[in-house]
């Protein structure tokens, strides 16, 4: 983003806000709250970042974005940036192992009986895009969705993972490799037991190790829990850069499942959610997505 033109910058700006007024049109949200102008005006005091200028205007002034990107704009996110290549280029020493590897370890996956999970299963699910991609999410485990078509994130929060990612100016298939903690479904989707992820997370290690992402976004408490080794909630952690095993970037941030749940906190984990990616965004030396 260019800081010495205010004029860039707010460009800048208003092209964020309208990919993430857009992205929660995609996520059905109904309305924006709004926060009376003297405590608008308090939040953004003291702060003078432009995440916290872009959350204020989000919460404030969202009316004349939103109209221009709504559904009667037909292609208006077309305007997002298209990029020819891969945007974030990474250390390419292991991709040789990388690509005899990966294969192997996903068909030892999907014969695996290591844990409770197995018999559950109707197939195992090991990973989705490009194991060449600098920027790696990983979340809990299979769903329904996932289960059957046996590829990560494919149901509805896989969906809107992906206009996450697309809100980012990445391609879900070329930019971004996304995998789970756990490669079985457990039933009910309920979540995982330790013993199931202590048996499942060598794969995992195994997987980031060949992929060598630059950065890792760790989608919800399971993916956080078992990727930093911490009992810290969600809310605790996320927004900050963590570190896995003492060498890899992690920014731990809510899971879209949640984003999609209704709840009172829902605008809010929304908006910080994207705050965290646009964190990842500007460690990868991505521009803020523009017109
Ligand atoms: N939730 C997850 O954590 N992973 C998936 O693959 C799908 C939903
Ligand atoms: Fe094996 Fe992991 Fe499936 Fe358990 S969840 S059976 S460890 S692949």
């Amino acid at each position: 983003m260019t800081t010495d033109d205010p004029r860039a910058e707010l460009a800048s700006l208003a092209a964020s806000l309208r990919v993430y007024l857009e992205w929660h049109q995609d996520s059905g949200t109904i309305g924006f709250t709004r926060r009376p102008r003297s405590e608008v005006a308090a939040a953004v005091a003291p702060a003078a970042s432009t995440e916290a200028a872009t959350g204020a205007s989000a919460s404030a002034a969202p009316s004349e974005e939103a109209t221009a990107t709504s559904p009667a704009a037909p292609g208006a996110k077309t305007d997002a940036p298209k990029h020819e290549e891969t945007p974030v280029a990474k250390n390419e020493a292991t991709a040789d192992a990388r690509h005899t590897r990966l294969p192997l370890l996903a068909a030892e996956v999907a014969s695996c009986t290591r844990c409770a999970l197995a018999p559950t299963r109707t197939q195992t699910v090991f990973a989705r895009g490009n194991p060449d991609a600098a920027l790696a999410f990983v979340g809990e485990g299979p769903g329904a969705d996932e289960d059957a078509q046996g590829l990560p994130f494919v149901g509805r929060a896989g969906q809107l993972l992906d206009r996450m990612i697309a809100a980012m100016g990445l391609s879900p298939e070329r930019d971004v490799y996304v995998c789970n903690i756990v490669k079985c479904r457990p039933p009910g989707n309920r979540k995982p037991e330790p013993e199931e992820m202590a048996a499942c997370m060598p794969y995992l290690q195994e997987q980031l190790a060949l992929v060598h992402p630059r950065v890792i976004v760790a989608l919800g408490n399971t993916a956080v829990g078992a990727l930093l080794d911490t009992k810290l909630g969600i809310t605790k952690i996320r927004g900050q850069w963590k570190l896995y095993r003492g060498h890899t970037l992690v920014m731990p941030t809510y899971h879209p499942s949640y984003l999609l749940r209704p709840s009172p906190q829902q605008i809010e984990a929304k908006r910080e959610a994207w705050q965290d990616l646009q964190l990842v965004m500007k460690e990868l030396g991505l521009a803020a997505p523009r017109s």
